[in-house]
């Protein structure tokens, strides 16, 4: 049997991380965890509990305390063929994509005690390899061991616009100015917050999409694959 790998892909928002990790998870017949989906579950909960007050304000404390009640899982949807996201045995997969929860994830994100517990699932599910794990801090905290790193970043615009575009796919109310703002400011909280910040890991490989087509990095981290699984396979 081949040995499997990890691969860790971390980026700006909208760079079109899942969209390739989907893509190379489904080539590798590897499992694709989208781990930007588990804070965003976390949010979804502290939005329905209160622990987000309707002036914005978090109460820290009791989202806190409440942690031990958020059971945050992926289940395989064999008609979409994709994981969806359930929060406390819900699914949650399309309300966790609303503007509301996007407005509000990066300073749920920024709690130490919500990341220690989301990190220890996700470096959990990454144990038996052959994961294909996207974020903000994979190749620098929670696989910093992952064969292969890939960080990607685009243009802003191009990137909003994409976003913007997969929305209406999916029949989320939005504007193009709304999204491109949400996606700015998620940016800067993201790569200046205390803690986890969003920041390329010095042995990941770079990707600027912004001319580039899916296929064009599809085949770019294919290849690196490869060589990786090449590379592994003389050692074993
Ligand atoms: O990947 P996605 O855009 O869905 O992530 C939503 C938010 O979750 C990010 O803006 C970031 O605040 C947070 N996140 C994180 N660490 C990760 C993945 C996502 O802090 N590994």
């Amino acid at each position: 049997m081949k040995p499997k790998i990890n691969i860790a892909i971390d980026g700006y928002s909208s760079c079109g991380k899942s969209t390739l990790a989907k893509s190379i998870a489904k080539e590798l017949n590897y499992v694709y965890i989208d781990s930007g989906a588990m804070y965003r579950a976390m949010t979804l909960y502290a939005l329905q509990h209160g622990y987000i007050g309707p002036d914005g304000v978090i109460n820290t404390e009791g989202l806190i305390h409440a942690l031990d009640l958020v059971m945050i899982n992926f289940k395989y949807n064999t008609d979409v063929q994709q994981y969806e996201t359930f929060l406390n045995g819900q699914n949650v997969e399309r309300e966790i994509r609303s503007l509301q929860v996007s407005n509000h994830v990066s300073p749920i994100s920024n709690i130490k005690e919500v990341r220690q517990k989301l990190v220890r699932l996700q470096k959990r599910m990454a144990e038996t390899k052959g994961v294909v794990m996207d974020g903000r801090d994979i190749g620098t905290v929670v696989l910093p061991d992952a064969d292969l790193k890939i960080f990607m970043t685009a243009d802003n615009r191009i990137r909003a616009q994409r976003r913007y575009d997969e929305l209406r796919s999916m029949g989320v109310e939005s504007s193009f100015e709304e999204v491109l703002k949400n996606l700015n400011s998620r940016d800067e909280y993201d790569s200046s917050r205390s803690n986890d910040p969003l920041r390329r890991a010095e042995d990941a490989v770079v990707i600027d999409n912004t001319n580039l087509t899916i296929e064009e990095q599809f085949q770019f981290i294919l290849a690196n694959v490869l060589k990786k699984l090449g590379a592994t396979e003389n050692v074993v």
